[in-house]
């Protein structure tokens, strides 16, 4: 075939690895298997050798093409199969009088890429041997060119490419993408100064950084940095590179993967802009509630205020209608503004907890005490279910927690005609000092239709579109429920059945108060002491029975009226006579009043000392109640401090009254008629002129009575600090006017406000002294020598705000040794930072405006009589 002198015999010694007999053998082979086709040309370009594959490769077959045939013989064959074209013929300067000029330059290798006429790619290579003649090799590399290609135009769409830095020959190669990125120019800095000259020069470092990271040992890194690009401009791309290794673990390359991110920087930084607006547009708009709130509730505090006080004075009926008209309608106004400023705060995520010790029985029994009233009204009876042994100490926000509640028994409340609303709480075991409060709120009202359950939630959503007409409400209510439950970590749920009843329930996660202190009762008088309970509402005689178990009194049970009876006639027959009855008020049939009354005409039972609870207070006279045997009237919810000592009242008197029947130390109708608690109680009161004067405007509850008692029972001892201001507030009554009243400083701007507190506090000891702002306030406060029991303090003043003046008041009494004033704000901020902000500018306790009469007085008796200014401030 080739003479040995050529390339193709090949000039190496081949002996050690080819027998010279199978040379030829293997030549032949690998040219028929291999899929790539060889030629050799001679001088006049004369076919010497065509490989089998070369026919298949080009289409033509061997009839058409031998050896010995000229290069045109190849080329006529393939322009009549459409392999070749005159077009590809000249473009790639195949024609024989080119490839023979070609020769003589003797050009070494040289390969290029065709492009036959069926679209086939060819990677071709021709070599001038030394004999002169010429060996071609084609092989078809039109899938490697395709995927190729795909990978560019990938590249190409993703705005991104790739470069590589070969360590070893400190050459970089680019993807075509790349290459149009950064144009010729910025590739010719590439290939002289490194990658880093198109990089702009601030983000140089950060080139170098990674980089650098990569060498010390971390396989990937990534980096965002601006480059120059072909047209001069700067934009962001993001890097990713990549050290590839040899199989020693040495370097040898750094791979890196670019991707223009110019768009989604511009859009990120659009974004960052937008949420910097949008806080800031957040913060606008709680500061615009802050002052919504404060201006719409100093107008309302004017109605209220006035409202209240109208109907203190002599106005005949038809007006009373009227005021107590405007005083409905404004308290409406005032809960749905509330309502409002909450769901605004939300949506603002503006509202946050302030979470503290509370006491959770106290919340849910202050909101029951609440809103008993409208309970009452409608004729429902209030259970509430708080096991004796739970504790009642946790950490949270108190007062969101009694929102929530107030809530939903509002509603339970407004949405039930007839029957009861129960109040249950529970807990599982505290995990890890948390424990996972559950609150039920059940009802026997109307009931939410199914397909209306999973959306009363949502904001501005009613069950039926027309309970806004029958029912009123904003519909947001629950809303503001739920999203505060969630912000506690907790979550809201409902069950309910058309025309029986709904029951929310309410889980939140509550960390127990580690300060608490266990509430125990002193049980020394009531163990192994038995009780009768008569209530009709099976929840009510379980909590009950519960609670006197708590305090070693075991009790039986009955229903009502009847077997309540029964139950005693029984114990009196085998003279095991029961010690009190716990008997209900509100019962079907006979009703517990109208028990007693039976049971004390009935000459043939005899009845313990029996305490009546009751979930409405009706008039009746405590004498009245005392002459049919009832020692206490306790108005539901009972609080179980109240009930122990009603307990204990009971027994103890049954204990003097079984005394003194056997022992004849008293007579039987003395100890039947003047029960010893009410008469000490009644005693108690008389010798207290403050209490007597106030008694006849009370309730005749036995709750009221009490709750007064304890401002009569002996003083605990004073801290320092209430020494000082008791002291303090008696020097000024001596330097009190003649009116004899106590003189308060008041600084408030609104004149519409000063009234209101002038006719509030008219009928009282104190005598306000109105100030216009705070700078009159200090100057005046100063010109008296701080010689007031108490400060008003509005915040919102021209000249100088409440913060200031309270502040200068605190650094004149310092600079003068004088004990503190206790400083109240008065002001329409209801924000719970404004609390704070007050506490921090040293006053010492807070008013919301709209302010109550009897708030106000409580706060300016609490203070000028040496209130625990600590205790405040929670
Ligand atoms: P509002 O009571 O002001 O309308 P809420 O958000 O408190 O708004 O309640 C949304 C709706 O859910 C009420 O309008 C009522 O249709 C329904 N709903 C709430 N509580 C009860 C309940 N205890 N019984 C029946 N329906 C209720």
């Amino acid at each position: 075939m080739v003479e040995n002198n050529g390339e193709l015999s090949t000039p190496r010694d081949m002996s050690q690895q080819i027998a010279p007999e199978y040379r030829d053998m293997i030549l032949d082979y690998l040219c028929d298997h291999l899929d790539i086709s060889v030629s050799v040309l001679d001088h006049d370009l004369n076919y010497q050798f065509i490989s089998s594959h070369t026919y298949k490769q080009l289409k033509i077959g061997l009839e058409e093409l031998k050896v010995g045939d000229p290069l045109s013989a190849c080329h006529d064959a393939m322009f009549k199969n459409g392999m070749l074209t005159p077009e590809i013929l000249s473009k790639d300067n195949l024609s024989p009088a080119e490839q023979k000029a070609s020769n003589k330059s003797k050009v070494g290798m040289k390969r290029k890429l065709l492009q036959l006429g069926d679209g086939t790619t060819h990677s071709f290579v021709r070599k001038t041997l030394s004999n002169g003649f010429t060996l071609s090799m084609a092989e078809d590399v039109s899938e490697l060119v395709e995927t190729d290609e795909m990978l560019e135009e990938s590249l190409m769409l993703g705005k991104s490419g790739y470069w590589k830095y070969d360590l070893r020959s400190k050459t970089y190669h680019l993807s075509e993408s790349l290459k149009l990125y950064f144009g010729p120019e910025g590739l010719k800095k590439i290939h002289t100064n490194g990658i880093a000259a198109v990089v702009v020069e601030e983000d140089r470092k950060v080139l170098k950084d990674i980089i650098k990271n990569l060498m010390l040992g971390k396989n990937q890194a990534l980096a965002k940095l601006r480059s120059r690009t072909h047209d001069g401009r700067i934009r962001w791309s993001h890097l990713t590179l990549k050290l590839v290794k040899d199989p020693s673990g040495r370097p040898i390359s750094v791979w890196a993967f670019v991707r223009d991110i110019n768009h989604e920087h511009k859009q990120e930084q659009a974004l960052e802009e937008a949420k910097d607006n949008a806080i800031a547009a957040s913060k606008a708009k709680s500061e615009f509630l802050a002052n919504m709130s404060h201006e719409i509730r100093t107008p309302m505090n004017g109605i209220l205020g006035m409202a209240e006080l109208l109907s203190g004075t002599k106005i005949d009926t038809r007006q009373k209608e009227f005021v107590d008209v405007i005083n409905n309608s404004a308290s409406a106004l005032l809960t749905i503004i509330n309502d409002i400023l909450d769901f605004s705060k939300i949506e603002a995520g503006a509202m946050e907890l302030d979470p503290v010790p509370f006491d959770l029985k106290s919340a849910v029994n202050d909101v029951t005490s609440l809103l008993i009233t409208k309970a009452q009204e409608k004729g429902l009876e209030m259970v509430i279910n708080y096991p004796t042994a739970m504790p009642s100490r946790f950490i949270g926000d108190g007062g969101r927690i009694r929102q929530v509640i107030t809530n939903l028994l509002g509603n339970a409340i407004k949405f039930t005609k007839d029957g009861h609303i129960t109040v249950t709480v529970s807990m599982p075991e505290p995990r890890d000092g948390i424990c996972c409060i559950r609150l039920d709120i059940s009802d026997t009202g109307i009931g939410i239709p199914a397909d209306k359950l999973n959306h009363i939630f949502d904001k501005f959503t009613q069950a039926d579109g027309s309970t806004t007409r029958v029912y009123g409400g904003t519909g947001l209510g629950l809303a503001i429920t739920k999203s505060i439950v969630e912000m506690m970590g907790g979550r809201v749920s409902v069950t309910s059945e058309i025309g029986h009843g709904s029951q929310f329930s309410i889980q939140v996660p509550l960390p127990l108060d580690p300060n608490a202190k266990a509430v125990s009762f002193d049980v020394s008088s009531l163990q192994g002491k038995k009780a009768l309970i008569i209530d009709d509402i099976a929840v009510n005689r379980q909590v009950l029975k519960e609670q006197l178990e708590s305090w070693e009194v075991s009790s039986d049970i009955a229903c009502d009226g009847v077997e309540g009876l029964n139950i005693l006639k029984r114990a009196q027959i085998l003279n095991e006579p029961y010690d009190f009855i716990l008997l209900d008020y509100l019962m079907p049939g006979l009703n517990g009043q109208e028990w007693a009354e039976m049971v004390h005409k009935n000459q043939t039972v005899s009845s313990p000392p029996i305490i009546m609870l009751s979930s409405c207070d009706q008039s009746v006279s405590t004498n009245a109640l005392r002459d049919i045997g009832i020692t206490n009237y306790l108005v539901k919810p009972v609080r179980e401090k109240r009930l122990h000592e009603a307990v204990v009242e009971a027994v103890n008197l049954f204990n003097t009254s079984r005394l003194s029947s056997t022992e004849s130390l008293k007579t039987e109708e003395q100890s039947a008629s003047e029960p010893l608690v009410v008469s000490e109680l009644e005693a108690a009161i008389e010798s207290n002129p403050s209490l007597s004067e106030a008694a006849p405007q009370q309730k005749p509850s036995e709750i009221s009575i009490a709750d007064d008692i304890s401002s009569i029972l002996p003083e605990t001892p004073k801290t320092v600090q209430e020494e000082r201001i008791s002291t303090k507030s008696n020097a000024i009554n001596e330097n009190s006017p003649s009116n004899g009243k106590t003189q308060i400083l008041v600084a408030e701007d609104f004149p519409l406000n000063q009234d209101v507190v002038r006719l509030m506090l008219s009928d009282s000891r104190f005598e306000p002294i109105f100030t216009n702002n705070g700078k009159e306030g200090v100057d005046r406060y100063i010109a008296e020598n701080g010689n007031f029991p108490v400060v008003l303090m509005d915040i919102s003043m021209p000249v100088m705000d409440g913060y200031e003046a309270s502040q200068q008041i605190i650094k004149f009494e310092k600079a003068n040794g004088l004990p503190h004033t206790p400083i109240i704000a008065l002001t329409g901020h209801a924000l719970k930072n404004d609390r704070q902000d007050c506490l921090d500018a040293g006053m010492d306790d807070y008013l919301t405006k709209p302010v109550k009469q009897s708030e106000l007085l409580e706060k300016l008796e609490y203070h000028t009589t040496g209130g625990n200014l600590a205790a405040i401030a929670v």
